[in-house]
């Protein structure tokens, strides 16, 4: 019999909601999953919350899986418990740990750039984008809206939709200058030695803590993308697999911290055969754009800081560590 109950989860419902989200709003719903093998038998689960900020509401099952759906109820911490009292032995009652907060709203501020005279990204577009970083930001209690989109008037003769440096970038952010949100600009390209899906400049370049985001549109996944940039407004780092050794191992109660773990420091709820760089690309800000990076975990996590990184190092990729007040 084996069961996983994973605090990381970066799978989604059909809905395109993730799995045992960090944090649910207030007044509002998460879905917390739990999988068992074989999957015909009755493990006996009853769901129960550490305290009234949350409750269960219902729970239903598939084949293999048991769903809680929490309702958040007042903002604070809660642990969500799941007790299987058919198991041999003692009951097992792996949990996880998350918080109810209240909605955040923020406002985002496009900016299209036209090739001769065509916007490259109709409204459908971006309206899709903006729904599919709302179902990765669910799991913060955050919410994005768009509040303008403008057509930049520039011609093909412009470096703003050949970008080669990043000081070309940085003009082009320079477009105009927002007081509340994120300004938000689609182009076709980025600098060369940005190979991502997206970018943001820090005001290392200009007096400015945040000058914009830069998204290439003729990639995929552009939810994911922009909700990366945005988990950078957030005050979140860039995670990577990077080289060390302690990648290929499992993870442990110390790589994933306290808060991210769903059992007792002698067991966990992992797949059996995970290793830590499992768990790396799975977070919303692993740095190598993976498709389905969506998660973003309760604390920090052990990675690299960069691609070519030995170093182990504990990185600020979660809830804990972020401002939900992301602004320009
Ligand atoms: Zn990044």
């Amino acid at each position: 019999m084996s069961v996983v109950f994973e605090a990381v989860n970066c799978s989604t419902n059909r809905n395109g909601l993730v799995y045992n989200p960090a944090a649910v709003k207030t007044g509002g719903y998460g879905v917390f999953r739990i999988e068992y093998w074989p999957d015909d038998v009755d493990i006996g689960i009853s769901w129960s919350t550490s305290s009234t900020v949350a409750e269960v509401s219902t729970h239903y099952r598939d084949p293999g899986a048991d769903y809680a759906v929490v309702r958040g109820r007042h903002t604070g911490d809660f642990t969500l418990t799941a007790t299987l009292s058919n198991m041999l032995g003692v009951p097992e009652q792996p949990h996880i740990r998350a918080k109810v907060l209240p909605l955040t709203r923020t406002p985002l501020h496009f900016y299209v750039m036209r090739d001769n005279g065509v916007p490259i990204a109709d409204p459908l577009t971006i309206s899709n984008m903006v729904v599919g970083v709302n179902h990765i930001f669910a799991q913060a209690a955050m919410e994005f809206y768009v509040a303008d989109i403008y057509n930049m008037d520039v011609n093909s003769s412009s470096d703003w939709l050949s970008h080669n440096t990043h000081d070309s970038v940085v003009k082009m952010f320079s477009f105009t200058n927002v007081v509340d949100g994120l300004e938000i600009y689609l182009t076709q390209t980025l600098p060369n030695d940005v190979d991502g899906y997206g970018v943001r400049i820090m005001g290392s370049y200009i007096n400015r803590d945040n000058l914009g985001i830069a998204v290439d549109i003729t990639k995929n996944n552009l939810d994911e993308a922009l909700a990366h940039e945005i988990g950078h407004s957030c005050g979140l780092n860039d995670i990577y697999v990077g080289t060390s050794v302690e990648m290929w191992k499992p993870p442990t109660i110390l790589t994933m911290r306290p808060d991210n773990w769903t059992g007792d420091t002698t067991i966990n709820y992992l797949p059996y055969d995970i290793c830590h760089s499992n768990v790396v690309i799975r977070q919303l800000m692993n740095g190598v754009h993976v498709i389905g990076q969506r998660d973003l975990p309760f604390a920090g996590i052990y990675g690299s800081e960069t691609r070519s990184g030995n170093l182990f190092l504990l990185l600020s990729v979660g809830l804990d560590s972020m401002s939900r007040n992301p602004h320009h």
